[in-house]
């Protein structure tokens, strides 16, 4: 490779940190390439938060109006107790630390929409393919990418934005099992009709150890149904079979109250079920060699904290920075991992094993939450959360 020429960059994913890196490498000389599993861009989903530190990153690429736009701007969040009657009835902001008028809520594939109009032209962007095999053992020096396609190709750096079940973290460092921090709870989503009439709103039912939760993203004629309980250990066997996991959440929900019978029942009718557990990625390091991780699958910080896209996008910045810094990778995924592993930390501690502020798990925990939450409803805004704007971005550097 010449000085002068593009250096050249592998992205694994093209979900939100996968095209957040590849529009700041672009824009800093990169040669990149995005290869994607799924054969399209995933559309729809659950509604995200982009908050503090990340709020700035999507100014910085452009796409902070388009975000206002698509903001979903819900109205009101009403925890219930066991039979249905009202808890509290708060603004979303007040519940989950966001700050009113600035930090945004969007459905995820309204982000990575935006995300992939900005890098698609100019980028290779390869759908329903994957990496086989990566060597950078090769006497060029690159990492030598086989994908499942057939494809053999050399590039300079290879980064895995691949999520939090990521294979390219996987291949480099081994099995998730060593990475995975379970939080004590599962959950399972899917979309039912919005047969209550339910406009803008969350409404979230809460027995100790279970919630059961109805989000109408805007007027739509379907809810998001979300249930989540605690389970201290990962029901591993379950969560193999889709049939299993059904009957689970069945068992867990059996005498529950409310809407929950009629939501569970809608569940085994559902074609979007997807059933997991809550949990954390921690890494001691995340690189090796010419190849990084970002996003989900180097730190996911789980769904309880509501900041796996924020972190997705300060790290996409902080990564393509500190190449643009950095001529030398080995130097640059330092720099990376030293400036994003302070704010990581902060994010994965807002939550810990069995310890979800909205999901209490025991009758004395759920009754000081419902206290929080009846005194949250009498303050005028909430304080916002320090974590979620624990860092400060640099400048964009380039190269000289
Ligand atoms: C129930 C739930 C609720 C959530 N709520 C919130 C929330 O309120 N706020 C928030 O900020 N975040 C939330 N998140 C998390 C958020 O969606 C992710 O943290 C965020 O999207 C991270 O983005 P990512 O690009 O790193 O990973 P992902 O979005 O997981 O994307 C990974 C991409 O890689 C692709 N891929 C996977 N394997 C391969 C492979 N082998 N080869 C090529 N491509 C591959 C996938 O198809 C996907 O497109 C939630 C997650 C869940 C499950």
């Amino acid at each position: 490779m010449t000085p002068t020429a593009r250096r050249r960059v592998l992205i694994s994913g093209a979900s939100i940190a996968g095209p957040a890196l590849a529009y700041w490498l672009h824009r800093s000389g990169w040669a990149v390439t995005v290869v994607e599993k799924a054969g399209a861009l995933r559309a729809g989903g659950y509604p995200v938060d982009i908050r503090g530190t990340a709020i700035e990153v999507v100014r910085r690429m452009g796409i902070l109006p388009h975000l206002r736009d698509a903001h979903i701007d819900s109205r009101r969040c009403t925890f219930l107790d066991a039979d249905g009657g009202t808890v509290a009835a708060l603004s979303p902001c007040a519940v989950v630390g966001s700050v009113e008028g600035q930090d945004l809520e969007v459905r995820r594939g309204d982000l990575a929409a935006l995300l992939h109009a900005l890098v698609r032209d100019d980028v290779e962007l390869l759908f329903d393919d994957s990496i086989a095999a990566l060597d950078q053992s090769g006497p060029g020096g690159g990492a030598d990418v086989a994908f499942h396609s057939g494809r053999q190709r050399t590039f300079d750096l290879v980064v895995g934005a691949d999520g939090m079940h990521s294979h390219t973290r996987e291949s480099l460092f081994g099995p998730e099992e060593q990475f995975h921090r379970h939080l004590g709870y599962c959950f399972a989503i899917f979309t039912l009709p919005n047969t209550l009439g339910l406009s803008r709103e969350l409404v979230l039912w809460n027995t100790p150890g279970r919630a059961a939760a109805l989000y109408a993203v805007g007027d739509h004629d379907e809810l998001h149904a979300f249930l989540n309980f605690h389970q201290p250990e990962p029901p591993s066997d379950a969560l193999r079979n889709p049939e299993a996991q059904q009957d689970l959440v069945a068992a867990v929900f059996a005498d529950a109250g409310w809407e929950v019978p009629r939501i569970v029942r809608a569940m085994r009718e559902a074609d979007d079920l997807f059933l997991d557990t809550a949990g954390q990625i921690r890494m001691p390091r995340w690189s090796s060699g010419r190849v990084a991780l970002v996003g989900d699958a180097a730190y996911a910080p789980s769904f309880l904290t509501g900041q796996g896209s924020s972190l997705a996008l300060a790290g996409a910045y902080m990564l393509a920075n500190a190449l643009a810094t950095h001529r030398d990778h080995t130097a640059a995924f330092a720099a990376y991992e030293s400036g994003v592993r302070p704010f990581v930390a902060m994010n994965q501690a807002l939550v810990d094993n069995g310890s979800a502020r909205l999901f209490p798990t025991t009758a004395a925990d759920l009754e000081r939450r419902n206290a929080m939450l009846r005194n949250l409803a009498t303050l005028p805004s909430a304080p916002a959360q320090p974590a979620h704007s624990a860092l400060t971005l640099p400048e964009f550097a380039r190269l000289p």
